[in-house]
């Protein structure tokens, strides 16, 4: 009699091992790190396979970490003992090592084991494989760079985009010079649009620029005229057949207009609503003339209209 099995013991040696079956059919790696020592536990067995490294070869929170890219290392290893020590299940993605050298996208999800005292006792965790959905990720990056490389309108503003301002400048310039008849360039920049963003949020200074895109575009009258989104907050008028006169009268209209909008601006030094300051430039282009100067000279009078105290429009 003494030698026959306690029926609940044999119970449980079947339950855990239909666990330990369970644990180690899954794609997903189960782990578990005894917090006091550091030292791993357990590491399920289908790491070999992913990693290339032996079970037995995880012996100690070092070899985790020490098998870990080292550009997510700190931050990684920093996050984990952060979340743990304050007893909360995380999750994080990393590059792990392979014993080839090469890496792979690791997902592990942590849970804290706690004692009844509320001490951490031990982590136990599932690593997953998503490189594949990390490859999807970065190829979507790509494309999505790739498409705005290729696009000619401004993602936030519908504006043209500098692609297409200098695809057009190019023509214009060209088109200039043959029929010897006056192009002009208004550069315009947002002023104090720094302290704007600081102040009201960045999703606001995105409508704000939206805004001021729609009323410069209804500036932007004859067939010809052409606006583009310059870069941050600042836009670019070409004005073709179009002398220096009517060039610094469209300016002061386009300036006045934003003015007229009433935007708000509590920490601009220019008055108490969004303002733009502006440079204009005129030009029969001679043949060995480039617009690449023609460019800078707006540039350098919107300049001077920033240091003159903006608001203001500045030409020759
Ligand atoms: P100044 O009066 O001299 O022009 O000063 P500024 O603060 O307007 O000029 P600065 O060039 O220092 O700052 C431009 C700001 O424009 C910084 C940047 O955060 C913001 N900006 C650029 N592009 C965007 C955008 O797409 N959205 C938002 N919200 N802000 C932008
Ligand atoms: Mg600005
Ligand atoms: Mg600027």
């Amino acid at each position: 009699m003494t030698n026959a099995a306690n029926p609940i013991e044999t119970e449980m040696e079947q339950d855990s091992a239909v666990y330990k079956t369970l644990l180690e059919s899954t794609k997903a790696i189960p782990w578990k790190i005894d917090w006091a020592t550091m030292k791993f536990a357990y590491i399920g067995p289908q790491i070999e396979e992913l990693l290339g490294w032996t079970p037995e070869s995880w012996a100690t929170v070092d070899d985790w970490v020490q098998r870990m890219h080292p550009e997510d290392r700190d931050e990684v290893f920093n996050f984990c003992v952060a979340q743990s020590m304050a007893g909360t299940d995380h999750e994080a993605d990393y590059r792990a090592l392979t014993k080839d050298g090469s890496y792979v996208w690791i997902r592990d999800v942590v849970h804290v084991v706690r004692k009844e005292n509320g001490e951490v006792e031990a982590l136990v965790g599932f690593m997953f494989d998503i490189s594949e959905r990390k490859r999807n990720e970065a190829r979507l990056v790509h494309l999505q760079k790739e498409l705005e490389e290729l696009s000619f309108k401004d993602g936030l503003t519908g504006v043209a985009n500098r692609r297409m301002f200098d695809t057009i400048m190019t023509r214009e310039w060209a088109h200039a010079k043959r029929s010897r008849k006056p192009i002009s360039l208004i550069m315009l920049d947002i002023d104090y649009f720094k302290q704007y963003n600081d102040h009201y949020g960045h999703l606001q200074g995105d409508d704000c620029l939206k805004r001021v895109a729609q009323v410069l575009n209804s500036e932007a009258v004859r067939a010809r005229d052409f606006l583009a989104r310059f870069g941050g907050e600042e836009f670019a008028l070409i004005l073709p057949e179009t002398d220096e006169e009517a060039a610094i009268k469209v300016a002061e209209r386009c300036r006045k207009l934003i003015l007229d909008q009433d935007i708000p601006h509590e920490k601009s030094e220019a008055g108490p609503q969004l303002t733009a300051s502006l440079g204009v430039v005129t030009a029969i282009p001679a043949d060995d003339d480039d617009p690449i100067a023609f460019i800078e000279q707006a540039d350098k009078r919107l300049y001077a209209a920033k240091q003159e105290g903006r608001n203001r429009t500045e030409h020759a």
